[in-house]
């Protein structure tokens, strides 16, 4: 049975595709994106999250480790992650819920079998089902079947995806697909590759192509002050539209909401300074894209 670690099941979602929606969110990406709000989904290995202000520091999680990678300090548990074997013992024993693993082990069936709890929202508001990250082109065979299953059910599908990855793997995925959201961190390749570690060739050849075949395709452009709302940038990224023949873009605003995630899983946050872009210049942009014979949503 085809199997993929699950980040989140996340229901009644409103901004990724139309209508209601069940956001099914994996593990493991290529990307490191600086601003990336589910650092959880970036690694494909599983991780503890440690919730400091949940924790009551009664030491159990210790005891029960059977590897000595917990220590208590005086502001709250240590955890050696280099040999934490994952094994998921202290979180069994946390009375606080304190400790929880990022991801769980799903197959093909359990995912549809929840997803299919709210068929009858996707029925009355026109929605479905959204595959997202991590990046789904990592898991070619899983989400490829789950698509299929929730096609077969005549469930609106789509996939978010940051475009990187094989491209034998996208097609094979998007003969699923009623619509793909596909993300444009950045137009130049030298500064997308300082943003997200990867360069961003791979990506536009993979939307080139991708065009050629699929009539439903938005662009995303996560929009994160002083790194890619520049003018040119903005520019650039209406000329890829217009060169893929697409029609729509979703604006997303940087948020820091993720910030506490990079704590709670022993990571910095690159961030720490950045605040939302200012509601006028997210307007100018918009009215630009606009101008430019796009129909643009801000927020997906
Ligand atoms: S997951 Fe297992 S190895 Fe890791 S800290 Fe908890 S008990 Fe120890
Ligand atoms: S068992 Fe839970 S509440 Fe107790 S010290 Fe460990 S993490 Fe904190």
């Amino acid at each position: 049975m085809l199997s993929a670690m699950v980040c989140e099941i996340e229901r009644y979602a409103l901004h990724d595709g139309p209508g209601i929606r069940s956001v099914v969110f994996l593990k493991g990406c290529p990307l490191t994106c600086l601003w990336c709000a589910n650092p959880q989904t970036q690694k494909k290995d599983n991780e503890l999250y440690y919730d400091r202000g949940k924790c009551v520091q009664c030491g159990r999680c210790m005891q029960a480790c059977d590897w000595g990678t917990l220590n208590l300090a005086d502001d709250g548990i240590r955890i050696d992650r280099n040999h934490c074997r994952l094994c998921g013992k202290c979180m069994r024993v946390c009375p606080a819920g304190a400790l929880t693993l990022a991801g769980r082990w799903m197959n093909v069936e359990d995912v549809f079998a929840e997803v299919s709890r709210d068929m009858i929202f996707y029925q009355q508001s026109g929605g479905g089902v959204t595959i997202s990250g991590g990046e789904v082109l990592m898991h070619e065979a899983f989400v490829s079947a789950l698509l299929k299953k929730c096609k077969e059910h005549y469930f609106h599908t789509a996939i978010e995806t940051s475009g990187f990855g094989s491209l034998q793997s996208l097609l094979a995925i998007v003969k699923y697909c009623d619509l793909i959201l596909f993300d444009i961190k950045h137009a130049d390749n030298e500064i997308h590759k300082k943003l997200t570690g990867v360069d961003n060739q791979v990506i536009l050849e993979n939307l080139r192509r991708l065009g050629e075949s699929h009539g439903n395709i938005i662009i995303r452009v996560p929009l994160i002050p002083g790194l890619n709302d520049g003018e040119d940038n903005i520019e650039r990224i209406m000329e890829i539209a217009g060169t893929n023949r697409i029609k729509e873009i979703h604006i997303l605003p940087y948020h820091s909401l993720g910030r506490e995630k990079y704590k709670q899983l022993g990571r910095t946050y690159g961030l720490e300074t950045t605040g939302p872009p200012e509601k006028e210049q997210v307007a100018t942009i918009k009215r630009k894209l606009e101008r430019g014979g796009l129909y643009v949503n801000v927020g997906g």
